[in-house]
């Protein structure tokens, strides 16, 4: 009967909160046992359940089992407690889930997309149950968080991220396609994996590859037409600069790992300036790490400076030092460098060693971005705290066992003066009487809302000045209060009201650059951010 189907699909399905009078409508009595509960105490129900279990990944795969049976309890919580399960649904717990997604498999969440499929990209689209996609968030596994590569089992980031597209950013569900591209995996660890879930080959690269992206690309277009926003996420970075340039004057793209990363950051540094004082052209940076994230953050502090001081781009890089694995991005190395680090290699000497890069630079900035934890010593964050009254240390490496540095080492080693973010959460430090609550210097601060600009204006095209745009909204979302506590961002607890501002920014860039299609433009953007977005109570059946 029609009940019992209501009742096995996740998107109608209430679970005790049927009411008398629907159980009646949709012939479920009996079906179920006779109390109604209501929304709230479920959720009080799913929180204590959830809160019981001490191993991560159990949480994990409760709230995975939630998001298949109740998806709308699923987001009530999610919505509810951000700060306590965003943790548990993204980074860091994340990680490990896709570490051993084969084992914890039961459904499919996703679209899986390999080379199996190549030549029916297309019709493998069409077998995804909805028509309106809006957001499609796409992996190909290479370089899943800082854990490298896990293959097919990248498939928990678009999941994930996703999720917080419609939690965060009220994107509806319906309208979020996660997608993994399967080309194989190099990483010999799952390849022996008996309970690994994707194709037992080594990547396939060069042509092989490209052609399958490509067919992907048109396909989408093809399929959902040219406001579909599709977010690169994951790719390792000899691809992903590659495919953003390639792809983003025929496609909405988004790389979260070099935009959204970017966007964060520059928010941080704009908000942390209230604390240091100056102007970023006053600033020196050093980067731990010069790929997607280090140079997408570093692109984007150039722009902006440009911005301000109305002097060329070359100009305003050169205040901003990246270390990659060789050590200091100097002019001697042009040649060999990769072209996203060679508007980086400024005249200086060669340097190996970050310590004695920050001794040479004396930066007031530095930003951890290289993937590797601990790099971050007591001599480095102590050296930043001789030359800076209030040194600013972002270690953004996820998950957390990668992070440059904890809060605590920060804050002692700084003797309580370093203003301290991170990619992964750390819990409030208690340093001689004070409390510091560490930033979390993480994408889902900004791509939720920024998704949701580009969808409300309906833009064909994502822009450097929408990242811009972005980043001011955020940093104006800090108030007195947090940056008492050493915050440079504000809590995770506002986030839907933090991302109906970001839309309402990202989507008035759109309309001023003249890439918006949905006309007329509102008058209130920020209300109509709101009024758009997904809300999880139930919806009555009668
Ligand atoms: P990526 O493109 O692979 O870049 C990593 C960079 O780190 C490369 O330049 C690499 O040097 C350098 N590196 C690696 N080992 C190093 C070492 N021992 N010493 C110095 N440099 C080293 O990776 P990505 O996308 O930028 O991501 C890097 C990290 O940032 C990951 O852990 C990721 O989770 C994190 N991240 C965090 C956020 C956030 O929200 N906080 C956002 C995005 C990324 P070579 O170029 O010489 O190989
Ligand atoms: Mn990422």
């Amino acid at each position: 009967g029609s009940g019992y189907s209501l009742m096995r699909d996740p998107r109608y399905n209430k679970g005790l909160a049927f009411t008398e009078k629907e159980r009646d409508a949709h012939y479920l009595r009996g079906l179920l046992p006779p109390v109604v509960l209501s929304q709230e105490l479920q959720e009080k129900k799913m929180m204590n359940l959830i809160r019981q279990y001490e191993v991560p990944l159990h949480r994990y795969i409760a709230m995975v089992g939630l998001q298949e049976t109740n998806e709308r309890l699923f987001y009530r919580l999610l919505i509810d407690n951000v700060e306590e399960l965003l943790p548990v649904v993204y980074t860091p717990t994340v990680g490990e889930a896709c570490q051993k997604y084969g084992s914890i498999f039961k459904h499919s969440q996703g679209l899986y997309i390999s080379l199996k499929e190549k030549g029916k990209i297309l019709e493998t689209l069409k077998n995804w149950p909805e028509r309106t996609v809006q957001v499609i968030v796409v992996t190909d596994g290479e370089r899943i968080l800082g854990l490298g590569d896990l293959g097919c089992q990248g498939m928990g980031i678009p999941v994930g991220k996703l999720a917080l597209y419609t939690a965060l950013g009220g994107v509806r569900p319906s309208l979020c396609l996660p997608i993994t591209i399967d080309v194989g995996t190099n990483n010999e660890k799952l390849l022996n994996d008996e309970f690994y879930i994707g194709l037992r080959q080594k990547r396939a690269t060069g042509k092989e590859y490209d052609e399958l992206l490509q067919e992907f690309m048109y396909a989408v277009k093809q399929n959902y037409g040219e406001k579909v926003l599709i977010q690169f996420e994951d790719f390792a970075n000899h691809n992903a600069f590659e495919l953003l340039a390639r792809y983003s004057s025929s496609h909405l793209v988004f790389n979260d790992d070099i935009q959204g990363t970017a966007a964060v950051v520059l928010a941080g540094l704009l908000s942390a300036l209230r604390l240091l004082g100056g102007t970023l052209a006053d600033h020196t940076f050093l980067f731990l790490g010069a790929g997607e994230a280090g140079t997408g953050i570093a692109d984007l502090i150039a722009l902006e400076i440009s911005e301000q001081n109305g002097k060329p781009i070359e100009e305003n890089r050169k205040n901003i030092w990246l270390v990659d694995s060789k050590g200091l991005i100097v002019s001697s190395r042009k040649e060999s460098l990769q072209d996203f680090k060679k508007p980086w290699a400024h005249e200086h000497e060669p340097i190996t060693g970050l310590i004695n890069a920050v001794k040479a630079i004396k930066p007031t900035v530095l930003i951890g971005t290289s993937g590797v934890g601990k790099q971050f010593t007591k001599e480095i964050v102590e050296d930043m705290a001789s030359f800076n009254k209030t040194p600013l240390i972002m270690a953004l490496s996820n998950p957390t066992s990668q992070a440059e540095c904890t809060a605590e080492e920060a804050y002692t080693w700084s003797e309580g003066r370093a203003i301290f973010a991170s990619g992964s959460p750390f819990d409030p430090f208690e340093y001689e009487g004070k409390t510091f609550v560490p930033g979390q210097a993480n994408n889902a601060y900004i791509f939720p809302g920024f998704g949701l600009g580009v969808i409300m204006a309906g833009s064909i095209r994502v822009h450097n000045g929408m990242l811009l745009a972005a980043s001011k909204a955020l940093a104006s979302q800090v108030a007195e209060e947090h940056y008492e506590k050493g915050m440079i961002y504000p809590p995770l607890t506002n986030i839907r009201k933090i991302s109906a501002n970001i839309a309402a920014k990202v989507a008035a860039k759109a309309y001023e650059l003249g890439l918006a299609s949905h006309l007329p433009q509102p008058e209130d953007l920020v209300e109509s951010a709101e009024k758009c977005m997904y809300s999880p109570v139930y919806r009555s059946y009668l």
